[in-house]
């Protein structure tokens, strides 16, 4: 066990900042503040972050430590760290280590007996869920799902009986397929799309999984948080044949196999499998 205490200034410190998701007002005086008192900033781009950094009239030696030369570059930064040198961290946007890198570099500081402080800022996990209207007490954050079909439809398998309000990314180029997966999979939950937070486009799109699978992906650009209610274990619904043949039938309808529908069905409905199954083929 190791208690932590002390924060006070700059030295055996590897400060992780958190930075805006859009909107550089979100930039906080206090990470300013330690971004300016810092000797080196380490970032996920060199690139994006030295545009970030210089409107703010910051000028650093910058250090690149991406996914791909985390273990290299963490090597070079707790050596900083512990000759005397400050060092801040900093992802192209939100928190380090969500969705991004920097939990090896966070593993590499703690095991060199280095401090970790986090100067707070943007969520789009977090700014997501709290506008979305569903259940917030309880959550389950999975970021990215699989880019592969097959893959991203058993990792949503997986999560389907979770009873938390369930958060994830999505890029632009895959919301669509993303989105009928789930409602293949999870059936005609509540959800919400959050689009674009805190910049111009802002927008939210409140609905059911099976309207927001219909929506024309040429509408939905730019960077998105998708929130899904989580299973319903609490209420056991009442369902008549009529409702359950309804059911399966919509899902059939749009193209999803009689099998997946069933179970899907037999998921959200709490009837048993085999009793839809044959309540389906007598109709
Ligand atoms: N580290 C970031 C954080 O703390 O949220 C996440 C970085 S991850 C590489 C980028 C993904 O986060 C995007 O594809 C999108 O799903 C989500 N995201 C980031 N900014 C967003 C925004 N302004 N609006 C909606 N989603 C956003």
């Amino acid at each position: 066990m190791k208690r932590e205490l002390n924060f006070e200034g700059r030295v055996n410190i590897l400060y992780l900042v958190a930075t805006p998701i859009g909107n550089l007002e979100d930039m906080s005086p206090r990470a300013l503040k330690v971004l300016n008192e810092v000797e080196y900033i380490a970032a996920e781009d060199t690139r994006t972050s030295g545009l970030l950094l210089s409107h703010f009239g910051i000028n650093k030696p910058l250090i690149s430590c991406h996914e791909h030369n985390e273990e290299e570059a963490s090597k070079k930064i707790t050596e900083l760290l512990s000759t005397g040198h400050s060092v801040a961290y900093m992802s192209d946007a939100g928190y380090p280590g969500i969705s991004d890198p920097g939990e090896r570099l966070v593993k590499a500081a703690l095991d060199q007996d280095i401090k970790v402080s986090v100067i707070s800022g943007p969520s789009a996990l977090l700014h997501a869920l709290v506008a979305s209207g569903l259940k917030s007490d309880h959550f389950y954050f999975h970021g990215f799902l699989e880019s592969r079909d097959a893959a991203r439809k058993n990792e949503l398998q997986e999560l389907v009986n979770r009873p938390e309000t369930l958060i994830f990314y999505e890029a632009p180029h895959r919301i669509d397929k993303t989105l009928k997966g789930m409602f293949e999979v999870f059936g005609d939950r509540r959800a919400c799309i959050g689009r674009e937070l805190t910049k111009i486009h802002e927008e939210y799109i409140r609905g059911n999984l099976g309207e927001l699978s219909q929506i024309d992906p040429a509408t939905l650009r730019g960077e998105m948080v998708i929130v899904v209610e989580g299973c319903n274990t609490e209420i056991t619904p009442v369902v008549s044949d009529e409702q359950i043949v309804k059911f399966v039938s919509s899902l059939t309808d749009v193209g999803i196999s009689t099998k997946d529908a069933v179970r899907q069905a037999s998921l959200v409905l709490k009837v048993n499998k085999n009793y839809i199954y044959k309540l389906y083929h007598t109709n």
